[in-house]
Formats: C-alpha cells, structure tokens, sequence
C-alpha cells in the first residue's frame, strides 16, 4: 500500500491541484523544484541547523510516569509545546520560508485562524528579512487580539477579512486571491498539510522531523523505535502527519487521529471533518470535506481554534479510506478537562489541539508494557480563558 503522493500529486483518489489558471505558472514551478530544494545538501544543512539552534530541537520525549500510572500502560509525550512560538507550527514555516528565499521569494502571505500560523510566519519573515501579510477574518482578530499584537510586533501586516464568516476558511480564500494578483514575487505560507498539490506532501516532509526524532528517542528509552500505537489531534493534519511520517510502512504501529467534535458529532456544532465530511474541493485539493446537501461549505466550530476547520488533508482522506489510520473524535468539555487533568498531574499546560488528543488515551485499553506516543502539539498558555471558563462553570 504507497500513503505517499503519487507522480500527480494524488493521495489515492485525494488530492490533487485544483487551481485557478493564473496560479498554474506558480504551482508548477513549486511542483517541479521542491523535491530538488527540499533534499539539497544545503537546504538540509540550513534547515536542520535552524531547528536545532532556533526552534530548540530536538524535542524532549518525555516518559508522563503520574499519566502512565493512571492509565495502566506506558505513556510518552512528545513535547512539540517547547518548540519556539509554542507549537509544531514552526518546523514547516521554517522549512517553507528557506524554501521561499530559494525560489527568489521577497513577499510572503500566510493565512490564520487562531493566529498560532501567524505568529509563526511573521517569526520566520522577521527573521529572513521579508515581507509578510497575513489575512486574518474579522471575527478571529477579536477573539485573538493578543496574536494580533504578537504579529504587528514581529513586524507583520495583519489583513482583515470581512467577507463571508470572516473566520479562517475566509482568510484562506483571500491568501489565495492575493496570490493569484502577485504570482510573480509571493510565496503562500500555508500552515497546514493542506492545500494544492505540492503543499500537503511538502509539509507533511517539514513536520517530518517530529517521528523522526521519536524513533531515535524511542530507541533510547525503550530498546525499540516501534512504539505500540501514536496519538495525534487533527485540525488540517500537519502535527498528525509529522508524527506519524516515518511509521506509515511499519503495520505493527497503530497510529490514530484524533478530531474535534465540538459540542458532538450529531450537532450542528462540530468540527469532525472526517466523520462528517464527504469528497470534495476545498482551498485548491480534493478531499473529506464538510459540506450541505448541495457543496455549500458548511461552518466548523470547535473551542480549539486551531482544530476548527471544515475540511482535512488529502494525505489523511487516503490513510483514512485506506483504514491506516484511526479517526476518532471528542468533545470540547472532554478536552477542556483532559488539558486541566494533565496540568494537574504532570505539571504541563496543554494546548486546547493537544488536549483533544489527550482526551481520548482512557479509551485505550492497554497493558502495562505497551508503549503510547502523544505529541503534545503545543502549549496551552493561549487557551488560558476557555480552560478558566470552564473551571469557573463546572463549579457552578
Ligand atoms: C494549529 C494547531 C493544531 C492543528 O493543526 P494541524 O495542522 O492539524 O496540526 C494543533 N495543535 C496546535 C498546538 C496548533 O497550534
């Protein structure tokens, strides 16, 4: 079974570039030099010296003894919260951003949500020297006014967007015009494994480095890279695929999915996109996307704003219709009280992301030697006021 990008850019019957013809000059310059760039000694070089001396990897794998006890069977947290800028987000803007400045690149646009993407593209322009403007949807501005400053102070021009929700599906549909209006000197930032064709193959290398370094530090503490089973949350699908990159050929690791679910997946508020979403085209490739009767693209909502996105990588629309990889889902309030249970017992403020993943480790029954890998996706210190309000609501 290949789960990698086949010579047309498809996951299976996923993925795709479906572009209008005015990016097509563009894509195709990024389609037929990214394999070149990506595997040049140089680009490595540079790349691995920038994780390791900026980012501050590798990250620690670190054995969660209190969580272990708890569940009975054996727990690693792969701390992707101690990256700089607080999440996995990093690895791929730094590999993008030397991918941009390779191709002659002086003008960089990213999109975000929560404004964790954001922040991590104005990181790397300040640090290269380029322009960056980032499209951001109204509403997201308000909700995350901090991320605002964070990006204004990095030097970044944040871009309101008032059309349609005005949330992150928005934004991304205004990268994506502005794109179309500078093919010549701008790079699209995208911050997920989403995304035409070569993008989603593109990140998913970027993030890579995250199992690459779990099997080492695997070998490390346990004699075998081989965990038993890894456990990700899925909001477009990058942590997820980085962390389960360099396991997809070894059948003996399960690898699961985890989504949000919102306040369920029988209602209307809900960002399970895998087990709600049905084939479609959305931000430029095929894949599960969560849509009305008609193709009208229906609004996520997830307390996670990272996870709240209607659609999912192409690359897990295939490990999903291939059974590779497990999708399941929780709710919010089993991640609000996932990510407070973990502050408590291990003294990490999870990411409201990470913590859905957390949230569904109680429904694996495992024994006491079988080993778990949870890649803590980010850290939690900007989902102060949800895990707050929760607290304050489950007194009353
Ligand atoms: C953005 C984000 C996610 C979701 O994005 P993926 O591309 O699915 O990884 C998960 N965790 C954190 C901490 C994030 O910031």
């Amino acid at each position: 079974m290949n789960y990698h990008v086949d010579a047309k850019g498809f996951f299976g019957r996923f993925g795709g570039a479906y572009i209008p013809e005015m990016l097509y000059p563009n894509i195709e310059t990024l389609r037929h030099q990214y394999l070149g760039i990506l595997e040049h000694p140089d680009f490595k070089a540079e790349f691995a010296s920038l994780l390791r001396d900026y980012v501050g990897r590798p990250t620690p794998l670190y054995l969660a003894k209190a969580l272990s006890d708890q569940l009975g069977y054996t727990v690693y947290l792969k701390r992707e919260d101690l990256n700089h800028t607080g999440a996995h987000k990093i690895n791929n803007a730094i590999g993008q951003i030397l991918l941009a400045r390779w191709l002659g690149r002086r003008r960089i646009i990213a999109e975000t949500g929560a404004g964790q993407h954001g922040v991590a593209a104005a990181t790397v322009c300040a640090l290269m020297g380029l322009e960056c403007i980032v499209y951001m949807g109204e509403i997201d501005m308000a909700r995350q006014a901090p991320n605002v400053r964070r990006m204004e102070m990095l030097g970044a021009r944040v871009e309101p967007v008032t059309s349609g929700s005005r949330v992150l599906k928005d934004a991304a549909n205004e990268a994506m015009r502005d794109w179309i209006a500078h093919p010549e000197d701008t790079h699209y930032l995208i911050g997920s494994a989403v995304g035409p064709h070569p993008f989603p193959d593109m990140v998913a290398r970027f993030q890579a480095v995250i199992s690459e370094e779990m099997r080492a530090q695997l070998q490390e503490h346990t004699g075998s890279p081989l965990p038993h089973t890894v456990v990700a949350c899925v909001g477009g699908g990058s942590n997820a695929i980085g962390a389960y990159y360099h396991y997809l050929n070894d059948s003996s690791v399960r690898l699961i999915g985890v989504e949000a679910s919102g306040e369920g997946v029988g209602t209307a508020c809900t960002a399970a996109t895998i087990a709600l979403g049905r084939e479609g085209i959305l931000h430029g490739s095929k894949s599960l996307v969560m849509q009305t009767e008609d193709g009208q693209i229906l609004e996520a909502h997830s307390v996670s704003a990272g996870l709240d996105y209607p659609g999912v990588g192409p690359q897990h629309a295939h490990l999903f219709a291939t059974g590779r990889v497990d999708y399941v889902n929780v709710t919010d309030s089993q991640a609000l009280a996932a990510g407070l249970e973990l502050a408590r017992m291990e003294g990490i403020i999870p990411a409201l992301e990470s913590a859905h993943a957390l949230a569904y480790l109680p429904q694996l029954s495992l024994s006491k030697d079988d080993v778990v890998v949870l890649n803590l996706s980010g850290r939690g210190d900007k989902d102060l006021s949800a895990y707050l309000q929760y607290t304050e609501d489950s007194v009353v």
